[in-house]
């Protein structure tokens, strides 16, 4: 026999010994504070006991340091405001060298929001329906002169210049039955998803300055225009019909 045979069969017996109460013998343990009979592996490790486990539960134990935390909250905040006096360029070094795995985990973080997010407004979308409805009644008259402006600085806009007429819109209409971005057969009701969208392509807001004029119109699906960014960036990378003036 090598010595870590002699030494497992130590063990072996050791723990014969100690099987006395019929709990250990199904690997569970008397918590003496909750007083609940769980297995081992609800007890975190530590080898100055007998048994090789530590005294209480791991719940417990985390609750005791809550508890502990919460008592002594202003205590501990004055140190680490201390620490941080002391090292006040410890937490940026600290950043800067575990860039990489902080932009990693904003990464999974906002991806897991994201999904979190619409499973939230997936459950509570009545909730949110009643409440749009009672923001709408409630401001009825500020949205209605936000359209109203919209409208007629659009049509402001519409009058400036331009070189589109009824006809060749027309004939535009007729030429693109798909959106020019996702491909998708266009809808002529406004409120379906994929309802037809005049878009501008560069947007007509004050900063981008877009022209309600034939190389900056075309059709897209309602989701597509509304999900376009406001300062029209995105109007680069896109390979359309329309080309830029
Ligand atoms: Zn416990
Ligand atoms: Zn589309």
């Amino acid at each position: 026999m090598n010595g870590f045979h002699v030494r497992q069969m130590s063990v072996l017996v050791q723990n014969v010994g100690q099987f006395t109460g019929i709990e250990k013998k199904m690997n569970k343990k008397i918590c003496p504070k909750c007083k609940v009979i769980k297995p081992f592996y609800e007890f975190s490790k530590d080898r100055i006991h007998k048994d090789g486990l530590f005294r209480i539960c791991k719940k417990c134990d985390s609750l005791k340091h809550k508890q502990y935390h919460q008592k002594n909250k202003e205590k501990l905040n004055k140190k680490t405001q201390q620490w941080r006096k002391k090292h006040p360029e410890y937490n940026k070094q600290y950043y800067l060298k575990n860039i990489q795995y902080y932009k990693q985990w904003e990464k999974g973080h906002y991806q897991k929001r994201q999904i979190q997010h619409k499973l939230w407004y997936q459950i509570n979308l009545d909730k949110v329906k009643i409440q749009k409805k009672q923001y709408r009644q409630k401001n009825e008259e500020k949205i209605k002169e936000i359209y109203r402006n919209d409208r007629n600085r659009r049509r402001l806009l519409y009058k400036q210049k331009t070189d589109i007429t009824t006809q060749w819109l027309i004939n535009l209409k007729r030429n693109t039955p798909y959106c020019a971005l996702c491909n998708v057969k266009l809808v002529e009701n406004g409120h379906h998803p994929n309802a037809r969208h005049l878009d501008h392509i560069i947007p007509l807001n004050k900063q981008c300055k877009g022209t309600h004029t034939m190389n900056n119109v075309r059709f897209i699906c309602r989701t597509c225009n509304l999900s376009r960014p406001k300062n029209g960036k995105d109007y680069v990378f896109q390979e359309t019909g329309a080309a830029r003036g």
